[in-house]
Formats: structure tokens, C-alpha cells, sequence
């Protein structure tokens, strides 16, 4: 279908042919964070990227979208108020971390209110989108794009492996008839034997509540054009092929995204302005041997109970290593932990690092003087870590982290598990699970000092980063499906079409 309103010249100058990418990401850290280093990506590559983001989302990445059109990258952000009142939400909670979990569902209702103003935008503002890459959990993206006649594609931070695993419990109804949600069960159509739980993998938002946005996630992923994945092929070649098959979609897998950054100025404010400043960071680390420091992190979202706080505090002060470990928000864990934190620092002075706030992840990832990461396996951060390539404690909480977890120790042999079989946040534990000090202690050593397992998940953590690195660098597998990406959404003819449509 031609269409009348396309082309133009943007602000930029740029030529209406480029290859105009619109990204939307949820808006999660976890989400907003990887979409930022894709537009990144596109936009040094030789294509236009807008990202869009509502207000507080929008003001914490504002930062490096304008210091990278400083630098003349042809990237913009999009800013799109949220409307809360609409949906009975409080006024400005536009960020996950605002939002009282209860009201977790209508925040879904107002991201789809932004389908409108989205569409108004993107025809008011030359060149038209050539391509929208939307984050899988938002089904409404489907209408923009249809309506704008453009093709979209869905935007996974996440493994194929975890995706894959999903796929095929869900397709061959693999907990039908099991009663326990703790019951082991095996994950249909792969070839390596994995086990999974329906409590550590139930779905993606199959909770209560959540049924009809989760039926029309589903409906909008299948009949999506594509998939862009922060994964590299090399890490895990069956899965990506195995989850293009299942989906009969194609995949590009573009990552390790955070390899974008090569500039400890640009790494710094990644995702947020960081508490702890890089230079702080960096004197800190310079002062330590080689690949001695463990980094301790669970997240943007998940927040450890008072009393895990201290039984992990104590296993890293028993453990002897030197350790970073980011906290968040300390004023949420209670004036006990509170004290207990204070004299963990007195007593640690020098040997640990505790940031109370925003940690410039990837920096400390990447400095030499770190040498592992105890993570709750997010799959940004398990992603980040395999790319610094350190071998990981897994610590899962919530979401696609089980499966991630799985990918590193089963599948990848770069992991140790803490042990932890449960999810704690969100899906909700049936008791109360807290990892005792003596297992932070023994994991942290088993990835530091773990003798000849240790070294030998050392050599594979290692090895995998620099397959990581490959990837992205030129005539890597990443980097070329990239660059396939943009030629693809070019505009190949008068009306404003690109070669897909
Ligand atoms: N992150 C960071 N500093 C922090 C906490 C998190 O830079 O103090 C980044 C981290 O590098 C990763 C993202 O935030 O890119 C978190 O995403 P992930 O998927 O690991 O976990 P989530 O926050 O979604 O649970």
C-alpha cells in the first residue's frame, strides 16, 4: 500500500532513504536500558533511531540520547506523557518502581493509552518510521503499526534458550496434569535434558490478573515480523534456530548490546545517573589484583529482605574476597540491617565497596580487578557478565531469571547456583526462603577460588567473552545482522516502502 504521508527530511537532515527505526521499550530498567544501546547501535550504524519513553523514563536516559546526538548520532527521544489518572493510577507513577503492586495491571492499560499519541507523533514528525521495535510485553504496538502501515518487530532482551524452553511448555502442555508447581518437569523438544518448574517458569505474565494482557502479548509476538534479540548466535546456536523455527519468524540477535559502550563517560550513565561516579569506581578497583573482586548486584527491581541482607553481608565478609556489592535503597531494608550494614563497612573498610544506589555496572563489570558476579540473573546482567567474561553465583528471583540461571550453569558451565528454586517476588513464595551465610560463602569461593572446576569455569567464562566480543566487532554475527537489519528497513522505492512490505 503506498502511502502519502512518508518520507521527509527530520531535523537532522537526514536523507528520507535511511532505515527509521522507532523503539519502545517497556519501561523497566531492565528494558529501557537495553533498547537505548540498540538505537545506539542502529543510529552509529548508518540508520535514524527514535526511542520512546513517558517522563521519568525519559529524563533518566536524557542524558546519553543527547550526548550521542552531540557526537552526531541520528538518534531522538520521543517523550509521551502517561495518562494515570485514566486508569485509576496514582499521578506521575510512570516507572515500575512507583507503581504499588496491585495496581501492576493498570499501568498496562495507560502504556496502551500511548498508542495514539504515538501514532500522532510519528506522522507529525518526518521521516516516516520505516520499522517499530517493540518490547514483547507491549501488545499495542501492533495497532500503531498497522495503522502506520510500517512492519514491526519484537524486541527481546531475553535468551532464546529462555524463550525457546517457554515456547515449548506452553506449546506441548507440559504441566498439564502436574499438581505441584515445585514438580520438576522435563522441557519438551530440546535436546539437552532440561527441567524446569511451573513456579520457576509459569509463562510470561501468567499470574492472576494478568490474563487478558497475557493472551494479547501472545496474539501481538505471533504475528509479529520479526524478532531482534540481545543474545549472540555462538553462545547458543541450537536455541536461536530452535526459537526462529518455533516462531517461523526470522531472528536477528544483535547483542551484547552493552558492548556498544567503550567509554568509561558513556558507560557511566548507562541507565541512570550512577551514585557511586566512575572515577570513584575506578580507583577503588585499580587498587585490587587481578580478577580478585566479586560484584554483587540483583537488579533494578528485586529488593533482598532485611534478613537475607544480613546473611549475605556476613557470607561476603567470610568469604575473604574483596566485593562490591550495589544495595539499592538501603532505607528500604529497616533500621536492623541498617546498623548491621553500618559496621559491615567499618569492618570491611578497603576490602568492600558497598554502593547505596545506581552502580555503573558495566564499568565495574569490565574493569580486570573483578573476577566474578553474584547476580539474580537478569538477563541483562547475566548478559553483561558473560561479555566481561566472569564466572557467576546465580541467585534467581523472579521472571525469566530461572531459566537464565539454567542457560549459565546447565548449558553454558559458567555458573554456580546459590540453590534457590523458588521465585520470591511477584509470583510470590510459598515460604520464606533466605540463603544462609555459610551458602553465600561457599559460592562466592567456588567462583573465585574453586580449584580445578573453578578453573575450568574460568577458561569457559573466558572463552564465551570472547566469542561475545566477536560477535559484535566486524564480520561478527552480530554485527552483520545489524547491519542486515538497517538494510532491510531501508526505503527502496517513491511511496516510501522498504523491501519487507
Ligand atoms: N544496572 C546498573 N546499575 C545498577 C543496577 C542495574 O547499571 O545499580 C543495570 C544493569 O547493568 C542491567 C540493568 O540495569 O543492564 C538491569 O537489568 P537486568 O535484566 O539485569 O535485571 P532487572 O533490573 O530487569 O531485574
Amino acid at each position: 500500500s503506498s502511502n502519502g504521508h512518508r518520507g521527509g527530511e527530520d531535523e537532522l537532515g537526514s536523507s528520507a532513504t535511511k532505515a527509521h527505526f522507532v523503539l519502545v521499550p517497556l519501561m523497566y530498567q531492565g528494558h529501557v536500558i537495553p533498547a537505548v544501546d540498540t538505537a545506539l547501535l542502529l543510529a552509529t550504524h548508518g540508520a535514524l533511531a527514535s526511542v520512546v519513553a513517558t517522563p521519568y523514563n525519559a529524563a533518566r536516559i536524557r542524558p546519553t540520547i543527547d550526548f550521542a546526538r552531540q557526537s552526531g548520532l541520528p538518534v531522538r527521544l520521543v517523550e509521551l506523557p502517561l495518562d494515570c489518572a485514566a486508569v485509576g493510577l496514582p499521578e506521575g507513577a510512570d516507572n515500575v518502581e512507583k507503581i504499588p503492586p496491585e495496581l501492576h495491571v493498570n499501568y498496562f492499560d495507560a502504556l496502551a493509552l500511548l498508542a495514539a499519541p504515538l501514532e500522532r507523533h510519528l506522522r507529525a514528525h518526518p521521516p516516516y518510521p520505516t520499522c517499530i521495535v517493540s518490547d514483547f510485553c507491549h501488545a499495542w504496538t501492533a495497532g500503531v503499526a498497522a495503522s502506520l502501515d510500517v512492519p514491526r518487530l519484537t524486541f527481546f532482551s531475553m535468551c532464546a534458550f529462555c524463550l525457546l524452553c517457554q515456547h515449548n511448555v506452553e506449546r506441548f502442555n507440559a504441566y498439564d496434569g502436574v499438581a505441584d508447581d515445585n514438580e520438576p518437569v522435563v522441557v519438551p523438544g530440546l535436546e539437552q535434558r532440561i527441567e524446569v518448574t511451573r513456579a520457576q517458569a509459569p509463562g510470561f505474565f501468567r499470574a492472576p490478573g494478568f490474563e487478558q494482557l497475557a493472551d494479547a502479548i501472545e496474539r501481538a509476538r505471533a504475528v509479529a515480523d520479526g524478532v531482534v534479540m540481545n543474545s549472540f548466535l555462538e553462545m547458543e546456536p541450537e536455541y536461536v534456530a530452535g526459537y526462529a523455527a518455533a516462531r517461523k519468524m526470522k531472528v536477528w540477535t544483535i547483542g551484547p548490546v552493552s558492548l556498544y559502550h567503550r567509554h568509561a563517560a558513556t558507560l557511566a550513565a548507562r541507565g541512570n545517573t550512577a551514585t557511586a561516579t566512575a572515577d570513584e569506581c575506578i580507583r577503588w578497583l585499580d587498587g585490587k589484583e587481578p580478577s580478585s573482586v566479586v560484584y554483587v548486584s540483583f537488579g533494578s527491581i528485586a529488593h533482598a529482605d532485611p534478613k537475607q541482607v544480613l546473611e549475605l553481608g556476613h557470607g561476603l565478609e567470610a568469604s575473604g574476597h574483596p566485593f562490591v556489592w550495589v544495595l539499592k535503597n538501603p532505607g528500604f531494608y529497616g533500621e536492623a540491617a541498617s546498623e548491621f550494614l553500618e559496621g559491615l563497612e567499618e569492618r570491611v573498610a578497603g576490602r568492600g565497596m558497598l554502593i547505596k544506589g545506581w552502580a555503573p555496572q558495566v564499568l565495574i563489570l569490565s574493569h580486570a580487578a573483578v573476577g566474578g558476579f553474584v547476580t539474580h540473573c537478569g538477563w541483562n546482567s547475566t548478559l553483561e557478565g558473560i561479555a566481561a567474561g566472569l564466572p557467576l553465583v546465580t541467585w534467581p528471583h523472579f521472571s525469566d531469571q530461572f531459566l537464565n540461571e539454567k542457560l549459565a550453569v546447565e548449558v553454558l558451565g559458567v555458573g554456580v547456583s546459590i540453590g534457590v528454586k523458588e521465585p520470591l517476588m511477584w509470583q510470590v513464595a510459598q515460604k520464606e526462603i533466605v540463603v544462609g551465610r555459610e551458602a553465600v560463602e561457599a559460592a562466592v569461593r567456588s567462583i573465585m577460588d574453586g580449584g580445578d572446576e573453578g578453573e575450568e569455569r574460568r577458561r569457559k567464562a573466558v572463552a564465551l567473552s570472547e566469542k561475545a566480543k566477536a560477535a559484535v566487532q566486524d564480520g561478527g554475527s552480530s554485527l552483520s545482522n545489524l547491519l542486515d537489519l538497517i538494510k532491510r528497513f531501508e526505503v527502496v522505492d517513491a511511496a516510501g516502502r522498504t523491501k519487507t512490505e
